[in-house]
């Protein structure tokens, strides 16, 4: 008999406020290499006054754009990632690499996280080139500023965004 090996269950933890096409290029790779992905909102951001979604806005919107993938699940999480990890029997991480100034502090983190639950293991990954800029705290800037934002996130993130701010100023009016 083949081996059964267990199934790859990982963990995108972030704040995906709101999710952009940085997080979801992300989300797409991540899709290719385990069986299961939690994507995992994290609940502390919600003290942040500059924070554009709720919590439950943000879970609704994502569970939207992935409604078609029955190996995504998205919740959200408070507390230490490492313990919302293991009490889903997830033993990886996936997070985001923009650029070397992500590196130090995810590097930090992979290993404090690691040291807590040593049977963790956190994968990096580079998104395509075109989204390396992109981070969502400069596309709420951009939103709340009456720039359009339709080129980095997804449709339904667009309208939810339209909704809050209205359509983006004409640049040419
Ligand atoms: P942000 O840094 O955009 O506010 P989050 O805190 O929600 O995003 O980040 C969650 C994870 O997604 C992190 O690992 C972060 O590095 C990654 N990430 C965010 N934006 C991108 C992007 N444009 N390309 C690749 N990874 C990204």
């Amino acid at each position: 008999m083949t081996p059964q090996r267990s199934e790859h269950v990982a963990v995108y933890p972030g704040s995906f406020d709101p999710l952009t096409l940085g997080h979801d290029d992300i989300i797409r790779r991540g899709l290719r290499i385990v069986d299961r992905l939690i994507v995992a909102v994290a609940e502390t951001s919600t003290q942040d006054k500059r924070a554009l979604f709720t919590i439950e806005e943000r879970v609704q919107v994502i569970a939207s754009v992935y409604a078609n993938e029955a190996a995504l699940e998205v919740v959200s999480f408070s507390g230490l990632l490492v313990d919302f990890a293991r009490s889903r029997d997830a033993r990886l991480i996936i997070r985001g690499l923009r650029a070397v100034s992500d590196f130090e502090y995810e590097f930090q983190m992979a290993l404090m996280n690691r040291s807590l639950w040593p049977e963790l293991d956190v994968i990096f990954m580079a998104p395509d080139n075109r989204y390396t800029f992109l981070s969502a705290s400069l596309v709420r800037e951009v939103a709340r500023l009456g720039g359009d934002v339709s080129e980095y996130v997804p449709p339904a993130v667009l309208e939810r965004m339209v909704e809050r701010f209205g359509p983006p100023a004409r640049g040419d009016a």
